[in-house]
């Protein structure tokens, strides 16, 4: 039996153990949801989103309550974590909105029958393995249109969120949800493979690093179990150019640091033309240095710890194997001495493809800036990379910027934002980024049965 252990990064403190699911357990658990799946797939969907809507609502009462937990577990900073919230809620709520209609049957006209109909059906009970980084969001993004659908959930969240998890539970419940539609679980990785591998699942989604991602798309194509992967990615920024250097730097400087820059989205590449290049560095060198970093739930504080001290350390590492292969080190690259997992705002530039950081994700508060003079050459060297989740373009004409956007290979692009997540919009990513998608009516078609029915 495995134990969860939750620690406060802001403190360096246990916060908490919590027992593991024991294997002899497991069978019971999927039996629990398959039983689960025959009622809950025959309710209405008003039904169904009636109760979605019940947890939206819930989500929003509890704002302050939700926030501090997760605050607490990996350390986002209040306000930040007050907007996940929010966040999570307003896709429990689109789903409750739009789900009955997605759900519609739809008539074909095709000739040589007297009726071509296709329904949309649930597939059954589905595992969701979910990280630390987004902990209430991720868990919308797949279980908000997977029980809108009818199917019904296992879900396996970060071992440090394990009380954000049971709590997401615990108001699912209060709102209606039947207890056997979704069941939290402190599973092993071995205990979600053999989840994944037992014929009364029929589905499996993980958001996550590549190697699990891999691990777990292994057990499921064994098993020739669907799955959808929402994986890592190394998003670029290509400036084209800007009225206000300042105002730009501010604004792409702090979204990289938001979530201590733990974001599967976040603009890790910057590629800045020759002409702004400086006054780009010396302002983001600058901002960086102001950065006031400081514990979670502090009101001051504009970043918080990364999540773990493995995961600071993992990323020191990696800044300072990047100097050592030459790239220059322009602020930051330090942990901070203190107890809890801090670590300096950092930004490194005249990074070459022999670099790791040149192929790798860096997830924690690095921002690499790339000069250009050839905007081909800049395009050429955002798309050199495995991962394909985001990217965004930013300058002064926008019908310009969205061309030079299409040549970005990824799975969302954006034009003077980045990275910007709604309930209807679609997410996810291309090569090593994963595949399928999630969120809108796409996030509802991963997991279901498009049934024909044709009568002669
Ligand atoms: P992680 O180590 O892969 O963990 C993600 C989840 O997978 C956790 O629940 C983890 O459980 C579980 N897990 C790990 N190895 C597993 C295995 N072999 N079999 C089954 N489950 C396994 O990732 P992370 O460090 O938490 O998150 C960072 C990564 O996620 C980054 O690469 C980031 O870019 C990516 N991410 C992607 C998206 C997206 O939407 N594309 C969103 C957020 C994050 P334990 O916690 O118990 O180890």
């Amino acid at each position: 039996m495995s134990t969860y252990r939750t620690h406060n990064p802001s403190t360096g403190q246990t916060a908490a153990e919590y027992d593991g699911l024991a294997d002899h357990e497991i069978d019971a658990v999927i039996s629990r949801v398959a039983d689960g799946f025959d009622s809950w797939r025959r309710r209405s969907s008003a039904e169904r989103a009636r109760i979605l809507a019940a947890i939206g609502d819930a989500f929003s009462d509890r704002v302050d309550e939700l926030a501090a937990a997760i605050s607490e577990e990996m350390g986002k900073p209040t306000a930040q974590a007050a907007g996940e919230v929010k966040l999570a809620a307003s896709i429990y709520h689109w789903y409750a909105e739009h789900g009955p209609a997605l759900l519609e049957p739809e008539t074909l006209d095709v000739s040589g029958a007297r009726e071509n109909t296709v329904t949309v059906e649930p597939v059954g009970p589905l595992v969701g393995v979910m990280p630390w980084n987004y902990p209430y969001y991720q868990v919308a993004r797949f279980a908000a249109p997977n029980l809108m659908a009818g199917n019904t959930v296992i879900l396996k969240h970060a071992s440090i969120c394990a009380k954000s998890s049971a709590l997401i539970e615990r108001i699912q419940r209060e709102a209606g949800l039947p207890s056997d539609a979704y069941v939290n679980v402190y599973a092993s990785s071995d205990q979600v493979a053999e989840m994944i591998a037992d014929p009364r699942v029929h589905g499996v989604s993980l958001t996550g690093s590549e190697g699990a991602g891999a691990a777990v798309a292994e057990v499921a194509g064994k098993n020739l179990t669907k799955s959808v992967l929402e994986l890592g990615g190394s998003d670029p920024l290509v400036v084209l150019d800007t009225d206000d250097v300042g105002e730009l730097v501010d604004t792409v400087g702090r979204a990289r640091l938001s979530n201590s820059g733990q974001a599967c989205n976040s603009p890790k590449r910057m590629f800045v033309p020759d002409g702004i290049y400086e006054e780009f560095v010396a302002g983001l060198t600058d901002l960086y240095g102001r950065i006031a970093v400081g514990e979670a739930t502090d009101e001051a504080t504009e970043m918080g710890p990364l999540s773990s001290e493995d995961a600071r350390d993992g990323v020191v590492e990696q800044v300072r194997t990047a100097v050592e292969q030459g790239a220059k080190l322009r602020i930051g690259g330090d942990p901070i001495d203190r107890p809890g997992a801090y670590m300096e705002p950092t930004v490194l530039t005249d990074i070459t493809d022999e670099m790791d950081v040149y192929h790798d994700e860096v997830f924690g508060p690095v921002a690499m800036i790339y000069r250009y003079t050839e905007l081909d050459e800049a395009l050429r060297v955002a798309n050199d990379t495995r991962f394909g989740l985001s990217g965004s373009v930013w300058g002064t004409d926008p019908d310009e910027a969205a061309r030079v956007a299409d040549r970005i290979d990824a799975g969302m692009v954006y034009v003077n934002e980045h990275g910007t997540t709604r309930a209807g919009l679609p997410f996810g990513g291309v090569k090593a980024s994963g595949y399928g998608r999630e969120l809108g009516r796409w996030g509802m078609g991963e997991f279901v049965n498009t049934r024909l029915r044709r009568v002669h």
